[in-house]
């Protein structure tokens, strides 16, 4: 059977029977793939680290006939910082929900591959996970084609100002007061919409310096949360725990 290297992190990590897992990994060579580790939860297997979710690893893979599986594999990076704190852990949960959810099995995307690294890596470091993942989230949407228009009315282009705007994820931005009406939206200032214009200039590691009040962390959460719910078609598991985090109480439609 064929043999192939591929430089991956690992998205999420599945039992199955006999102390295999079935993980999900995306490489920098083949995008996202599924692959099967024999007996890794062992207590003596030398890939347990390497095989934990967001490790960074270089994987030897066979092909298979159904599924290709683990050879050998070496971590490179398994942010000790991450692990040692429960909300950035969730961070990185939904950062790899959310990534699995958007992306097809065997689309390579290097760039994507890139800003997951560089995220995981800030996350592990920053006090401020909150802003990290906001930032990912929207680069995630930019890169996979799905940026919203902060910019200007997405429906009909006049220009929105004022304190308060909307903000549709259905149109895919920014909405004015007359397109806003009958449509599902919510209402943010014009300083959010400005947090996330810089969000989307600056590279990650410039965003310990942003500092971002309560108000407009609460309304940036409520149109990312809406908007990536709107693409992945269905509530994540992960959306749960970011309630949570950001004491947000959902609205029944
Ligand atoms: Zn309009």
């Amino acid at each position: 059977m064929k043999l192939y290297k591929v430089l991956a992190v690992v998205l999420n990590s599945r039992e199955m029977r006999d102390a295999h897992r079935i993980l999900t990994l995306f490489s920098k060579e083949q995008g996202k793939i599924r692959v099967v580790a024999h007996g890794v939860t062992k207590p003596t297997s030398r890939k347990r680290g390497a095989v934990q979710p967001f490790s960074v690893t270089d994987f030897l893979l066979r092909q298979g006939r159904d599924m290709d599986s683990i050879s050998e594999c070496e971590g490179r990076e398994f942010f000790p910082g991450m692990w040692a704190d429960l909300d950035k852990l969730l961070y990185a949960g939904h950062i790899a929900e959310i990534v699995d959810a958007l992306t097809m099995d065997g689309n390579p995307h290097e760039s994507l591959f890139v800003h997951i690294i560089k995220t995981l890596r800030e996350l592990d470091k920053t006090v401020d996970p909150e802003l990290v993942v906001r930032w990912f989230e929207l680069r995630l949407m930019a890169l996979l084609g799905y940026l919203p228009d902060l910019t200007g009315c997405v429906n009909c282009g006049s220009e929105v100002n004022g304190p308060a705007v909307s903000f549709s994820a259905q149109a895919g931005g920014l909405v004015c007061t007359s397109c806003a009406v009958g449509v599902d939206s919510i209402s943010c200032n014009m300083g959010t919409v400005a947090v996330m214009q810089t969000l989307l200039c600056w590279d990650i590691d410039k965003i310990n310096r942003l500092r971002v009040a309560q108000p407009a962390r609460a309304q940036m959460y409520s149109i990312m949360r809406e908007y990536l719910q709107w693409h992945m078609e269905r509530r994540s598991r992960s959306m749960h725990f970011m309630d949570k985090l950001n004491n947000f109480i959902p609205v029944n439609k």
